[in-house]
């Protein structure tokens, strides 16, 4: 059989959290919470199950949590998207970006990635016969270099992928640097495929600066969410797309045959759930607290802290530490430090080496004291 994707293992996410189980060593590598959601969202998907609703759903999603998103979009974003035309619900955003990719990208089409990026990207890009374009963000900051970007368009060029705020880096754009993206893009038919998983993560009373904001930018986007991070629960794999209707048609031919639907209790849940906009607006004090947490104790180590603007992640560069390469520092760390972390190398196409780590900060304190104990004895 040959590959469709010769380049590719399984994915680094699965690799270091089977290494920290089979080590025992605490799980700060791969994203996901160690605590329990809301009790009350639990009930609210026990009461759909027990009132039946666990037949398919629309296939666009539930129509009550298609209407809570888009009262969300409008309040924070001020943007309205039509629940009907406008907005579908999806199997998590990895399922909104692949199935956005296979939408829009015609064999031969180019899509820019801004390097470092999330590693289901690229492979998508392939598995549509596309061809991935990747530009560097700003080494050292992972801010957005537009004179690079402007240099990587091409008449081939169908989409670029913007991550805001950024996992790995934590790097959250500014109104001027989405502004700069508005005019860079607006001479072109480029499509915009905006992954905003972790809009609910800007701190230091930052707004999240999402694409619905700018028309320029409205207009071309797929803004891309995730339920599972901003609800605490990963493991559910619910999120959503809005574009506009034109895109969302294109969109909605490839969702009905890739998954058709999305799990309906959950969908009910989550729609009752949303009608109380607190659990997402102390979203960004809840994982302040949390980053500020553990900064505080890694500045007591011998790790160099990058900035941590949004997301629930913490790069640090590990140089004053010793010279193993990120994937050998991963290893040594979870194996004999007995902390698990993610090499910032899986994010580059060709295994850049920076020597810098990221850490997940999404975790109970008393997870976090004890990594901060072990990280502060190396
Ligand atoms: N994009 C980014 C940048 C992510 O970090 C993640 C979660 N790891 C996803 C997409 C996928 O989100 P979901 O779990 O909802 O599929
Ligand atoms: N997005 C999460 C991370 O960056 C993990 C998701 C996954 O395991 N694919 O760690």
């Amino acid at each position: 059989l040959t590959s469709r994707l010769p380049n590719v293992g399984t994915t680094i996410f699965t690799v270091m959290s089977a290494l920290a189980a089979e080590k025992n060593a605490v799980n700060l590598g791969q994203g996901f919470p160690d605590f329990g959601c809301d009790p009350t969202l639990v009930d609210a998907v026990t009461r759909a199950m027990q009132q039946g609703l666990n037949q398919y759903p629309p296939m666009v999603g539930v129509p009550q949590l298609r209407e809570a998103v888009a009262t969300k979009l409008k309040a924070l974003y001020a943007r309205s998207y039509s629940a009907t035309s406008e907005i579908t619900v999806t199997a998590g955003a990895t399922q909104a970006i692949l199935t956005t990719i296979l939408a829009v990208v015609h064999p031969g089409d180019e899509v820019i990635v801004l390097e470092p990026c999330y590693d289901s990207y690229v492979p998508n890009i392939e598995l549509a016969g596309g061809v991935a374009v990747r530009v560097p963000l700003t080494p050292g900051t992972f801010r957005p270099d537009f004179d690079l970007m402007a240099a990587a368009l091409t008449p081939r060029t169908r989409a670029i992928i913007v991550n805001t705020p950024h996992n790995p880096s934590g790097t959250t754009w500014s109104a001027a640097e989405m502004q700069q993206l508005e005019r860079l893009l607006a001479p072109t038919n480029v499509l915009l495929i905006s992954d905003e998983v972790y809009e609910h993560m800007v701190f230091d009373g930052m707004p999240h600066q999402s694409a619905a904001r700018f028309a320029g930018l409205a207009e071309r986007a797929f803004v891309i969410s995730s339920f599972g991070k901003t609800y605490h629960v990963t493991g559910w794999k619910v999120g959503y797309v809005a574009a506009p209707a034109a895109l969302t048609a294109e969109f909605r031919k490839v969702h009905q045959f890739n998954v058709f639907t999305v799990n309906t209790p959950v969908q009910y849940a989550l729609a009752d759930y949303m009608a109380d906009p607190l659990p997402y607006l102390m979203l960004p004090d809840f994982y302040q607290q949390k980053r500020d947490l553990f900064r505080a104790g890694l500045a007591k180590t011998r790790f160099k802290l990058l900035p941590c603007e949004g997301t629930y992640f913490q790069c640090v560069d590990t140089s004053g530490i010793n010279d193993l390469s990120e994937v050998n520092f991963c290893q040594w760390l979870t194996t004999e430090v007995g902390v698990a972390a993610i090499p910032l190398s899986a994010f580059y196409g060709n295994g850049f080496d920076q020597q810098v780590v990221r850490f997940c900060f999404a975790k109970k304190t008393e997870t976090l004291a004890l990594a901060l104990e072990k990280l502060q004895a190396i």
